[in-house]
């Protein structure tokens, strides 16, 4: 056995030394930092901050889009503050002093808010029996209702929920410069970057960057500390990597969501994928594996390469990544090494694969130019 373990060592040795692709990991909580160092990732390629409110926490998530005023709003925003800054705070000690990359809310709704059909039978029951019913069930209802949304996946998320529910974004990034504060003060020296999910124009890009801006420099006054956070961008809608040219003037960065990219690209529901339909693709031969596990190079593969040339047209060293379960594909990481993506981010246990497979790549030098 431990022969067995000595050349594992070794193999691993020589596919970092020879690998010119980083390898990060998704990353949402300080046992999953932790476990990505271990596995050996140079960073956190996606902190999904919204996995912070799953669980227990959903409620205040659910409080702040369902405020109907703007003093509701603020004493929901500031209930987010705690418990992210705290989660920051953890995620940075794993961390040391490897770039993380967090990312701004990104959830779909319905996923946060109460399911329509249950809260309507509660309150029409309610009614019924003559019960007062719940006032607080009555206003939720109706706020559920105007927020309800028959593809959530298409609507108020990322970028959008940002640009709607003001100050929410602003106060995630001050979460994350206090975190960053507090960890210093403990003798860390956390580097953190801020990246804006879904966008597609880069007027979003300007009015959050503004925001998050805003705040950097409101922390930087307070404490009297400078802080260097990069702003990146997800690319991960088709618009943007089709005007990645444009994004780029504002962006520090790039990260390629291939999840979301196949499923805009294809016109296909990422939380469908495995539903009737694609067997008759597999069956018929349409289609051989889902492109969601490995990425298809002559549609959303070639949107990575044209986000990434434009991109790069803009500015010669932007910073590019991916963060999709594509991260993670070994046949995708092939590809992410000729599009000259400066790293793959995948999930902890992957990262031993990736790191393998990235050295295989600069090896191989596998040559995806399209042939039409
Ligand atoms: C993606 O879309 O590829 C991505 C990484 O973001 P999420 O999976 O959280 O939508
Ligand atoms: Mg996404």
């Amino acid at each position: 056995v431990s022969d067995l373990v000595h050349s594992v060592h070794r193999l691993m040795r020589i596919a970092d030394s020879t690998r010119r692709l980083k390898v990060r990991a998704n990353a949402d909580t300080p046992g999953d930092a932790e476990r990505a160092v271990k596995m050996g990732a140079e960073g956190i390629g996606l902190v999904r901050t919204e996995h912070m409110f799953l669980g227990d926490r959903r409620v205040l998530v659910e409080n702040l889009v369902l405020a109907a005023n703007a003093k509701q709003r603020k004493k929901a925003l500031k209930a987010l503050m705690e418990p992210q800054r705290d989660d920051f705070i953890g995620i940075m000690e794993a961390m040391g002093d490897l770039p993380m990359t967090i990312r701004l809310l990104d959830p779909p709704l319905h996923e946060f808010l109460p399911d329509i059909t249950e809260l309507s039978v509660k309150v029409a029951r309610a009614e019924e029996s003559g019960e007062d019913s719940d006032s607080r069930d009555r206003m939720v209802l109706g706020a559920v209702r105007r927020l309800h949304e028959q593809n959530p996946m298409l609507g108020l998320r990322g970028v959008r929920l940002g640009l709607t529910i003001p100050g929410l974004f602003g106060t995630q990034t001050r979460a994350i410069l206090e975190a960053v504060l507090e960890v210093r003060k403990r003798g860390g020296d956390p580097k953190v970057e801020i990246m804006i999910p879904l966008v597609s124009s880069i007027r979003e890009l300007w009015e959050i960057k503004a925001e998050i801006e805003g705040v950097i420099k409101d922390v930087c006054e307070e404490s009297g500390e400078s802080i260097d956070a990069p702003i990146g961008t997800m690319i991960e809608l088709p618009r943007a990597a089709l005007r990645a040219d444009e994004i780029a003037e504002d962006a520090d960065f790039f990260s390629f969501g291939t999840n979301d990219l196949t499923q805009t690209t294809w016109g296909f529901s990422r939380d469908d994928v495995e539903g009737g339909f694609f067997f008759t693709y597999k069956d018929r031969g349409i289609l051989t594996h889902s492109p969601f596990e490995t990425l298809d190079q002559y549609g959303v593969g070639e949107l990575v390469r044209i986000g990434a040339e434009r991109g790069r047209r803009t500015k010669p060293d932007l910073k590019l990544g991916v963060c999709g379960e594509h991260g993670g594909d070994p046949d995708s990481i092939h590809f992410f090494h000729w599009v000259g993506l400066d790293y793959v981010s995948c999930s902890p246990f992957r990262v031993p694969v990736a790191r393998l497979e990235a050295g295989r790549a600069k090896l191989l030098e596998k040559d995806f130019t399209p042939h039409h």
